[in-house]
């Protein structure tokens, strides 16, 4: 019997993601003279950005990039192999004893991506036979991860240590407790302390995936572990991405010599794949730099993110408990969110709408930046009034 083409078939299943408001499509960012920090060329249309992860403003940092178009002209444009063979420059190794020392860790290894981080570190760590339990809302290359281990996986309750304690059955060989530091899509911060707690009693190794808490919360930006009053040992593992706050690419695990070089053994994602370009590297022990020595970026998001809630919470827009500059805006559901967002990109203003399968809750995920001034809040705070859709979702 003649099956339909593949073209049929897919089509079919885009127009289903479609029906359901679910489509997603990408705006083509761009540039042009005179944009503001916090600006951007958005489909041709002058924007205030409120959905990037640029937390501390660094990305378009003019030391940043010197820092790369020095090492672009000493290195060329990339590392030619893979980290075990010719990929592994001094760039990469300076940042990785750099990364190390910030995170108070004895190593770190540079992974690509977050992604690939996360994929390595669970898959080195464990597999068949043994036990994985992970928040709910742990980011999906958390929960990738852990399939991908073949070990048993046990998803817990959002932020609920005794719902992860009662996951943490005796029986497995080796059991892992794995949680994002702050969690992408709500902005709240794990209960590390409360975990630590648990995995301690257990004998259990804590992962904390600190993609959007590393450089941001915490005395120094050191990350949640320092943020919840914990020694950097409390984690077997901590995950920081650079493509956050640090506004470059690529991300690392730092923890003890026994398991990064455990990593640099064992970690797929580490192995089969180039190293990133050295002026990366180079470009990113710049932001470090500057994130560590420029306080002001967090006292400023600091301030943001208050201004922000204390204006949202006037207008009666419904917020999540989150003191992070990730202050998402429940919508109600997927139509209402797109629409939200069609609106604010109407008035300039540039908010993603986060829908299902990414989130349960549909809703716009505003996110604040120190490249932000107060007016720029302001402005945001103006055109969500003027949006009478989200109100009556709250
Ligand atoms: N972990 C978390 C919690 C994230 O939010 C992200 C990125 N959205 C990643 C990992 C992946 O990081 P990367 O973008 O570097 O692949």
């Amino acid at each position: 019997m003649a099956s339909a083409p593949p073209a049929e078939v897919l089509a079919a299943g885009l127009a289903q993601l479609e029906a359901q408001q679910l489509y997603r499509r990408r705006r083509v960012v761009g540039h042009a003279p005179g944009l503001g920090p916090a600006e951007a060329l958005v489909d041709g249309r002058r924007c205030l950005v409120f959905c990037s992860n640029d937390y501390l403003g660094l990305a378009r940092d003019p030391r940043v990039a010197a820092a790369m178009a020095c090492a672009v002209r000493a290195w060329g444009a990339g590392a030619g192999g893979a980290h075990l063979v010719t990929g592994h420059t001094r760039e990469h190794h300076a940042l990785e004893e750099a990364l190390a020392a910030f995170a108070g860790r004895a190593r770190a290894v540079l992974f690509s991506t977050g992604y690939m981080a996360n994929l390595g570190l669970v898959t080195a760590l464990a597999g068949r036979g043994d036990l994985i339990a992970e928040d709910r809302l742990n980011h999906a290359s958390l929960l990738d991860a852990a399939r991908l281990s073949g070990a048993l996986v046990k998803r817990y309750a959002h932020a609920d240590a005794a719902a992860a304690a009662t996951r943490l059955h005796a029986g497995a060989r080796r059991r892992l407790l794995v949680t994002d530091g702050v969690f992408s899509m709500d902005g709240d911060a794990a209960p590390l302390a409360a975990l630590a707690d648990v995995c301690t009693r257990q004998g259990a190794w804590l992962v904390v995936d600190d993609a959007h808490g590393f450089g941001v919360v915490g005395p120094g930006g050191r990350g949640s572990l320092a943020a919840a009053g914990l020694a950097p040992e409390a984690a077997a593992a901590v995950v920081g991405t650079l493509g956050k706050a640090l506004g470059t690419f690529g991300a690392f695990v730092a923890g003890d010599e026994a398991l990064v070089e455990t990593l640099i053994q064992r970690a797929r994602s580490y192995i089969y794949t180039t190293a990133p370009p050295p002026a990366v590297a180079a470009a990113t022990r710049a932001a470090l730099r500057i994130a560590c020595a420029e306080e002001w970026r967090r006292e400023r998001l600091a301030a943001l993110v208050a201004r922000f809630r204390g204006g949202a919470a006037d207008l009666g827009l419904q917020l999540m408990p989150s003191s992070t500059p990730i202050q998402p805006v429940l919508a109600g559901s997927p139509g209402a969110a797109l629409a939200a967002s069609a609106a604010l990109f109407e008035a300039g203003l540039w908010v993603t709408a986060i829908r299902p399968p990414t989130v349960r809750e549909a809703r716009l995920r505003v996110t604040l930046s120190a490249a932000h001034e107060p007016a720029d809040v302001d402005r945001l705070l103006e055109a969500l009034d003027r949006l009478p859709g989200l109100k009556a979702a709250a």
